[in-house]
């Protein structure tokens, strides 16, 4: 198999490379990288994965799609310095499975994809002695995941953009506290706002010379690395076939998974976890979509979208095409316009999907506390809800997306208990912060971006 190339779901820029797409994050015509053919791992390599550390697993799945962008040996450093926490998977019931995805740095799944991440990116750059600034908007934990890879590395500046009003104190602790290369703005608006400026400052020729690039999960780099954890949960658990339920806001997470069922990963359905924000099990009930603006906000905030950024991506999987309607300056007027339909028949065959109200999220924190002792946290709560309301007798993994010390005040609410603080959370309370606070205007944006 030659080296793989990445198109952008809009169709109308070139092919890239995986550096390419890497550096770039989002391509030149507004669309998303997608590779145009998925490698293969068998069965039989599947199978050897069960006696591996976590990280030969990332090397061996990750080096399929990097080729000799980054030679063997250094990306085998890459994978081995990036995953150095445990991925414990717990066993709740005959047919319910927990994975946990909180156990790094920043006690969020977004350290999976930033660790690996920003390791490549710096290595690429490094290479070809250039600087980049990654631009990226946070609804909580992305901002603090994507700070903490990227701190104190020597090629890259980081600028993150967050909601005001949507974070909690942590959150912003973890982007705020660290310095140096690492510069924390708030703005007076949602999340689906942050997001918007980021979008469109990637695109703006006035900039060009910021080499901004992309620590979303538009960008690739970012997806990649969220498929390692399906092919070590499933050679874990040890069924034949699994069902992952995903709690999903940008549907970077879903698409790791998706990417792994390309590769060859016997997952037998999707469980695609929404809190209020609806719009996905919408579309596949009706086959209209139609994001919800503004976005709801729900305790599991790192899932308050109205307008999933990798949905095009999935569209574009079964050969439909989703994108934004834009002026000629770029500006979305009008957001995720449908421009061909998917083949929902079989979209509907490898995806359920449940919105979850914030009424069963209390529901659930309360049930799995009762049943297994264990204190879930809002988006973990999403997951198992979903999977609860699924209601199919086969076995299922459901994901704990950050730590519940995250969503302290909740816990205390609903369980009337303070759950235990990891160490590296602990350290931020008394560190001191520093931040910008700006409107949800693009000029007063660019004018500190400059
Ligand atoms: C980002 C995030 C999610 C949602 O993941 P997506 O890839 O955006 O779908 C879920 N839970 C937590 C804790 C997150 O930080």
């Amino acid at each position: 198999m030659g080296k793989i190339l990445f198109r952008s779901t809009n169709r109308q820029a070139q092919p890239v490379t995986f550096k390419e797409t890497l550096l770039k994050g989002q391509a030149p015509d507004y669309g998303l990288y997608v590779p145009v053919e998925i490698p293969k791992i068998t069965r039989q390599d599947i199978k050897k994965f069960s006696t591996m550390p976590y990280y030969e697993i990332a090397f061996e799945i990750v080096k399929l799609f990097v080729a000799d962008d980054i030679p063997e040996s250094d990306l085998y450093q890459l994978c081995r310095q990036a995953y150095n926490f445990p991925v414990p998977l717990a066993k709740l019931d005959r047919n319910l499975y927990l994975l946990y995805l909180d156990k790094g740095p920043t006690a969020s799944f977004k350290d999976f994809a930033a660790r690996l991440m920003s390791r490549m990116m710096n290595y690429v750059a490094s290479k070809e002695a250039r600087k980049l600034t990654v631009l990226v908007a946070t609804s909580g934990d992305t901002g603090g995941a994507v700070a903490d890879a990227f701190f104190g590395l020597e090629n890259i500046n980081v600028v993150v953009l967050f909601p005001e009003k949507e974070i909690t104190v942590r959150q912003r602790k973890q982007m705020t506290t660290l310095g140096k290369n690492i510069k924390a703005i708030a703005v007076r608006g949602t999340f689906d706002d942050c997001q918007a400026l980021v979008k469109r400052a990637f695109n703006d020729p006035a900039l060009s010379h910021l080499n901004l690039t992309s620590a979303n999960s538009i960008n690739f780099g970012r997806l990649l690395p969220q498929s390692v954890y399906y092919f070590k949960a499933y050679v874990e658990a040890n069924c034949d076939d699994l069902v992952f339920c995903v709690p999903s806001g940008n549907f970077g997470n879903l698409m790791g998974g998706v990417l792994a069922r390309e590769m060859g990963l016997p997952i037998k359905k999707f469980i695609v976890a929404v809190n209020e924000n609806d719009e996905f099990p919408r579309f596949l009930e009706t086959g209209i979509y139609s994001p919800v603006v503004p976005s709801r906000k729900c305790s599991s905030s790192a899932m308050n979208v109205g307008h999933p950024s990798n949905l095009a991506r999935l569209i574009d999987l079964y050969g439909g095409w989703l994108t934004d309607e834009r002026d000629k300056d770029g500006k979305v007027i009008r957001k995720g316009v449908m421009k061909k339909a998917p083949d929902l028949e079989s979209m509907r065959k490898h995806f359920l999907s449940f919105a979850i109200s914030e009424h069963e999220v209390d529901d659930t924190i309360r049930k799995v506390y009762q049943k297994y002792s264990l204190i879930i946290e809002p988006h973990g709560a999403v997951s198992v809800a979903a999977a609860l309301k699924a209601n199919i007798n086969e076995p299922v993994c459901c994901f704990e997306t950050a730590n519940p010390a995250k969503f302290a005040e909740k816990i205390r609410q609903i369980l009337d208990i303070e759950p235990p603080v990891p160490e590296n959370l602990l350290k931020l309370d008394a560190l001191e912060e520093k931040y910008i606070v700006i409107d949800n205007d693009y000029y007063q944006f660019c004018e500190i971006l400059r």
